[in-house]
């Protein structure tokens, strides 16, 4: 608390006050997201990542250095180059559309017209206002409009899209209209159940709370189609 007073106090007394600032920063404490796209430049993949990588192991390093560690020390000589790996070809590589998986769609030869639902699907992702983890189940439906998918895309794009820095809104709703392209139909639902660290491990410390957020496309707009797939996924089995 007392480093957002000092914040906005230093803003305050610069001439070229910034109100956004102090907008953006109390948004982030709250956890809201802007818009329903990640908020990308338009420049965003004009490196590649092994130059991304490159870049970003000395700013990491300096953080460390800045903290007070001895990068010398054999156990973090390595950490910077480590980290700035894993943000660019795991915990981040959902930034890039060249790395959305393959949706090859078939024929619902079975005439299938009930809800398929998949539940308990894992994902891992950060958020994106504290770069800690937040994680839990997606549990992803849909009504089939005469095409079907494999049941590993679905596991595919939740993990694509939980591979950016997120806000768990934004990553639900970015799940189920992606869903709704690929599948051609508006039946789509998400339920996303997860734990944020930035909630359990600092802040408020609140280590018993869930976060649950979803999303009800065309016929899962209907009351008893919503019953139906909370019915399925139950979520407090
Ligand atoms: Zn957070």
């Amino acid at each position: 608390m007392k480093q957002k007073e000092t914040l906005s106090t230093t803003l305050l007394k610069d001439e070229h006050i910034d109100l956004s600032n102090l907008l953006i920063e109390e948004m982030g404490d709250e956890h809201k997201a802007s818009s329903v796209d990640t908020p990308l430049r338009a420049d965003a993949f004009d490196a590649t990542d092994e130059e991304k990588i490159a870049a970003i192991a000395p700013h990491f390093k300096a953080i460390m250095e800045i903290l007070g560690m001895d990068l010398l020390d054999d156990s973090l000589r390595g950490t910077p180059l480590r980290v700035a790996k894993m943000y660019v070809k795991e915990l981040f590589q959902g930034l890039n559309p060249a790395n959305m998986p393959s949706m090859t769609l078939f024929e619902n030869k079975f005439q299938y017209n009930e809800m398929l639902v998949e539940k308990n699907i894992n994902f891992y992702t950060n958020c994106e206002h504290h770069f800690v983890p937040f994680f839990g189940k997606a549990h992803v439906a849909y009504i089939s409009s005469g095409k079907v998918i494999g049941l590993s895309k679905l596991n595919r794009l939740v993990e694509y899209f939980s591979k950016r820095p997120q806000v768990q809104e934004r990553l639900t709703m970015q799940i189920g209209k992606a869903l709704q392209t690929v599948l051609q139909t508006q039946d789509v639902a998400v339920m996303m159940d997860a734990k944020h660290l930035c909630v359990s491990s600092r802040g408020v410390k609140d280590d018993s709370s869930n976060t649950i957020t979803s999303f009800f496309g065309g016929k899962f707009q209907d009351e008893q189609k919503k019953m139906e797939f909370l019915k399925y996924i139950d979520i407090n089995e």
